[in-house]
């Protein structure tokens, strides 16, 4: 199976958790939010879900693997049919169900670069991983190039693109009346960023995508993360302070001429650690994806 080898891939890559094995194995978690508004964890990115009279709009995919116990969650708050899925980004562990979930009728929606990217073949540099085209079935059905909003269930759902973030295919999707957002992996929680620069993705267009999610939230935002549990705008609001002062001390770096070894010698994440970096290794990937991004900026100046 070609999704299998893919999550063996990503597996091997992080060292981290078996993706594999939670994708065939993990329980789907209902957190019930507000509106009618529910977050889904399970294997891969969070799953924002929304139910109403309409039927029922999911907000990203996990694995093929997870489809039958998302459908199984959705099925145990809602009687009604999944009408939509709302892609966050085109990355294998928000999209991978979208085969099954459009097979079995969904409509998939998703920023045009979403189709670009999946109906072509794409490559992940940083976890050594390829991927072919996904078949018909998985690609978005309907498209857009900058903002779309799907109205179900009382609730406006707005998706909004973010360019050049963590890659160049995000949406962020708010739940208007819920008052609630996905960010996508924008926004990961209490984890350093993952910057994808192999799809487009920039640390400075990160930092501005998180500043265009925290002006749509107030102070009772829930906010569903990429990855993570439920966070809060109060979090949102530190990683972008943590994200700006890296992006300080990396340029800084490159402008006095410090080699990429020397500045992540120089352990230039160490009052953030505590925070962001579950690995102890985690801290020095970050400095080194921040530095190669962003030494390849300044070189174009
Ligand atoms: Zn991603």
């Amino acid at each position: 199976m070609k999704t299998s080898s893919v999550i063996f891939g990503l597996a091997v890559a992080l060292a981290g958790p078996a993706w594999g094995q939670l994708a065939r194995t993990a329980d789907v978690k209902d957190i019930p939010l507000r509106n009618g508004v529910h977050m889904f964890m399970g294997a891969g990115g969070n799953v924002g879900v929304s139910v109403g009279d309409d039927g029922v709009v999911i907000v990203d995919t996990q694995f093929a693997e997870m489809v039958d116990r998302l459908t199984a969650a959705v099925k145990a708050i809602s009687s009604k049919p999944i009408t939509y899925a709302l892609n966050t980004h085109w990355h294998f562990d928000h999209t991978g169900g979208n085969e099954g979930f459009g097979k079995a009728g969904v409509r998939i929606v998703a920023h045009e670069n979403v189709f670009a990217r999946m109906s072509t073949a794409q490559v992940m540099p940083a976890m050594n991983m390829k991927f072919d085209p996904s078949p018909a079935p998985a690609l978005p059905v309907l498209t857009y190039s900058d903002n779309s909003t799907l109205r179900a269930n009382g609730l406006a759902i707005q998706m909004i693109h973010l360019p050049a973030a963590h890659t160049d295919t995000d949406a962020m999707i708010v739940f208007k009346e819920a008052n609630v957002v996905h960010t996508g992996d924008v926004y990961t929680r209490l984890t350093y960023p993952f910057v994808d620069t192999a799809s487009g993705g920039t640390l400075r267009g990160m930092i501005k995508a998180r500043k265009t999610i925290l002006a749509a939230t107030n102070a009772d935002t829930q906010v569903i993360p990429g990855h993570g549990a439920l966070s809060t705008p109060e979090e949102l609001k530190a990683s972008i302070a943590m994200l700006e002062e890296m992006e300080k001390r990396t340029t800084a770096a490159i402008r006095k001429g410090q080699t990429l070894e020397q500045f992540v010698a120089s352990n230039p994440t160490k009052d953030f650690d505590a925070t962001y970096a579950p690995r102890p290794d985690q801290g020095k990937v970050f400095a080194t994806r921040a530095y190669e991004d962003l030494a390849r900026v300044e070189k174009k100046k």
